[in-house]
């Protein structure tokens, strides 16, 4: 289904967990492990996500370190694409690039392997993750697909927390995408 009802919404959002206080005090972290081991609400998940991407002639989903990865993966595989991994610094094997982006303390850094998307230009991507809070590991991620010279489709959510108002910023660079807005 390319468009998930309020009743179908919500049984996604109901398999989420709350954990108050992690990692660290004022935070509530979105835990989606009981959303993965749920397999009717991860299953509509999927299904949505392939619905809405089957037409888009999307040629690699690129998931951000690790989350993205989770749902990144088996889309690609439902699309019959390319996946390609955006790693934090220092994990991937062979030539990268790199982007710097600001945390609320300090500085992290994402790669991708300069041959990811084989060098072809406007190759059309798409970038996945699980939540956007401020959006800074979001716009390294665009970016880095970006000095790729691929296509830059899309960048999909599955959880915005609104209040942060990153999309905003992130809106300025890619269409952006969020399952659920929270
Ligand atoms: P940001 O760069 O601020 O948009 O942070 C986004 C990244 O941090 C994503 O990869 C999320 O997995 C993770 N993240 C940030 N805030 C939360 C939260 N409240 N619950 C779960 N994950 C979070």
């Amino acid at each position: 289904m390319k468009i998930l009802t309020n009743k179908q919404k919500q049984t996604i959002l109901d398999s989420i967990r709350d954990i108050p206080d992690f990692p660290k005090p004022g935070i509530v972290f979105k835990d989606i492990t009981t959303l993965l081991n749920d397999k009717e609400a991860f299953k509509l998940l999927m299904d949505h996500l392939e619905a809405r991407y089957k037409d888009m002639d999307l040629e690699y989903i690129a998931g951000i370190d690790s989350r993205g990865f989770i749902f990144g993966a088996p889309l690609a595989d439902r699309l019959g694409i390319g996946f390609v991994p955006i790693r934090k610094k220092g994990k991937l094997p062979s030539a990268t690039i790199c982007e710097k982006y600001e945390l609320e303390y300090g500085f992290d850094e994402v790669e991708i392997h300069l041959d990811a998307f084989h060098e072809k230009k406007d190759t059309k991507v798409l970038i996945i993750d699980d939540l956007i809070a401020t959006g800074g590991t979001a716009a390294a991620a665009c970016k880095l697909v970006k000095d790729t010279k691929a296509d830059l489709v899309e960048i999909c959510f599955l959880m915005n927390l609104k209040f942060l108002e990153g999309d905003k910023k992130l809106e300025e660079i890619a269409s952006v995408y969020s399952v659920l807005d929270i």
